[in-house]
């Protein structure tokens, strides 16, 4: 048997969530077992542990989005005892059982090999927040947005996606412009390549179909509100990729921003993401991500830790990524 983290249904229609131990003989089907060694903390998985949105929808659930580790069993061709692998999203922790658990057993067709150049803790370092943030990167280059083209705005940028993309953007060369709920986090977002970081409460009042120009593009975690601000300050024929919720799942703007500055706005998918699409990212980060920022951005907690972390992740309370050790 394993240890792993478990999410119940209780009677009442809520749910419980702790510690146990699971039998192999129990685990859901799939062509590839793994030995997990690490995963991490994404929002979703803190929304999965407090319920706080319905992302879990097969009980009882494995959470845990995002897992690295070694191959221990494979009736797969792409993948043999030994192989090193990587999975992020696909449903693992929301319809099918995670990595926060001593074992995964998981579709071999979900997974990558673990990137040339990343160790497994910087896998995870990064996880889907930063893989999310490299897709999200890679839409505006798609979109002819260099380094020079003008101000890059980062929404939520002390959580994990964040944190991510402003590092990559600095390292990259743009300017990149913070913002941040957190403003005793400036210092850490300037050591991330920031160069302004402003309050987010800026972005947050009633929109207004067009505002002042202050940017030509953006990656927003947060939704809501936010983004529909951010919309009516983005240049003509600027770009936003929407990433994220954690301000709101709504977006009660205008349509001016398009219309009338030529605005685009690209959704970001990490979940279903084809293989090519993952793996470009993946090796991109390899190539890409500051390894100095990345550690500046990381925190490492054992296995034991995770549920409290989980839970001040939806509160806005994590700083950067977290990897947890798991075995
Ligand atoms: P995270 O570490 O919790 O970061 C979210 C950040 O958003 C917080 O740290 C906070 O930043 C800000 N924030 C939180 N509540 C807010 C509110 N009410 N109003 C305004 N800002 C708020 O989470 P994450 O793992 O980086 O994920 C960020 C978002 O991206 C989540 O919504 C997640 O579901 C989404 N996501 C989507 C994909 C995809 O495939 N599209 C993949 C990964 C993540 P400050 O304290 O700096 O203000």
């Amino acid at each position: 048997s394993f240890r792993a983290v478990l999410i119940e249904k209780d009677a009442a229609g809520g749910q419980s969530v702790g510690f146990t131990r699971i039998d192999e003989t129990a685990m859901m089907p799939g062509d590839v077992t793994i030995a997990v060694e690490r995963s991490t903390i994404n929002y979703k998985d803190g929304l999965a542990v407090t319920g706080r949105l319905p992302v879990v929808r097969h009980f009882p659930m494995i959470p845990g989005v995002d897992g690295v580790g070694t191959v221990i069993g494979s009736e797969s061709e792409a993948f043999a005892v030994g192989d090193r692998v990587l999975l992020n999203g696909w449903g693992v922790g929301e319809l099918h059982w995670g990595f926060w658990a001593e074992r995964a057993r998981v579709r071999s067709e979900w997974l990558i090999a673990l990137p040339p150049g990343i160790t497994g803790d910087e896998a995870m370092a990064l996880g889907t927040a930063g893989y999310t943030a490299m897709l999200a990167v890679m839409a505006l280059e798609r979109h002819e947005i260099h380094p020079g083209s003008g101000p890059i705005l980062v929404t939520g940028a002390a959580g994990g996606l964040g944190s991510t993309a402003v590092s990559l953007l600095s390292s990259l060369g743009h300017h990149v412009v913070a913002a941040t709920g957190r403003p005793e986090e400036a210092d850490y977002l300037k050591g991330l390549g920031a160069a302004e970081v402003i309050d987010r409460a800026e972005l947050s009042g009633p929109p207004r179909p067009l505002s002042k120009i202050r940017f030509v593009g953006a990656i927003d975690a947060v939704g809501g509100a936010t983004l529909a601000n951010v919309l009516s300050m983005i240049r003509d024929f600027g770009a936003v990729a929407a990433c994220g919720n954690a301000g709101g799942m709504d977006l009660p703007g205008s349509v001016a921003p398009f219309i009338l500055r030529g605005v685009t706005l690209y959704g970001i998918e990490s979940v279903r993401a084809p293989k090519a699409v993952r793996t470009a990212a993946w090796n991109r980060l390899a190539r890409d991500m500051d390894r100095a920022k990345l550690a500046a951005m990381t925190r490492a907690i054992p296995f034991d830790a995770v549920l409290d972390e989980a839970r001040a992740i939806v509160d806005g309370r994590v700083r950067g990524r977290i990897v947890v050790e798991i075995g």
